[in-house]
C-alpha cells in the first residue's frame, strides 16, 4: 500500500462479523478491486483539534494522487486530468472551509447540496461551467 502521498485503497468489504475491513482486505490487490482514497492534513480547526479530509472513489493512484496535488496547490494541477468531479471539488470546498459561521456554511451546503452537485456534480472539475449554470440559473 502506497501512503507516501497520503494515497490509500480500500474496499466495502466486510469481515466475518460484518466490520468493514477498508484498507486490510486481502483483495485490494486485484485490479477492479476497491478504489483509490486520498488523506491531507488540514489545518487545525477553530477549537485547536487536528483535521483530516479523506476523499476516494478514484479508480486509480494516479487519478487520487492528481486530485491531492490539486487540492494541496490549485495552480500547479490541471484537475481535469485528475478527474475530479465537480460534486467532489465541491464537497472538498466545504470541507476545507474555516468560516465564515456556521449558520452561513449551512447555506452554503444547502445551496450545493440542493442546487449544485444535482445539476453539475457529474461534470469533470476542469470542464467549462458555462453550460451547467445555464442550466441551473433561475430564468
Ligand atoms: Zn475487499
Amino acid at each position: 500500500m502506497d501512503t507516501s502521498h497520503g494515497l490509500f485503497k480500500r474496499c466495502s468489504c466486510l469481515d466475518d462479523v460484518g466490520r468493514p475491513l477498508n484498507s486490510s482486505c486481502s483483495r485490494l490487490q486485484e485490479r477492479g478491486h476497491g478504489s483509490w482514497y486520498f488523506r491531507v492534513e488540514l489545518p487545525l480547526g477553530r477549537n485547536g483539534r487536528r483535521r483530516q479530509l479523506r476523499r476516494g472513489g478514484f479508480s486509480s493512484r494516479d487519478a487520487a494522487k492528481q486530485a491531492c496535488d490539486y487540492l494541496r496547490d490549485p495552480t500547479v494541477g490541471d484537475p481535469s486530468r485528475a478527474l475530479v468531479s465537480t460534486a467532489q471539488w465541491l464537497q472538498l470546498w466545504l470541507d476545507t472551509r474555516l468560516g465564515p459561521r456556521e449558520s452561513t456554511m449551512q447555506t452554503y451546503r444547502h445551496h450545493v447540496r440542493n442546487y449544485l452537485i444535482p445539476y453539475l456534480g457529474g461534470r469533470s472539475c476542469g470542464s467549462s461551467p458555462t453550460l451547467g449554470c445555464r442550466r441551473c440559473s433561475p430564468r
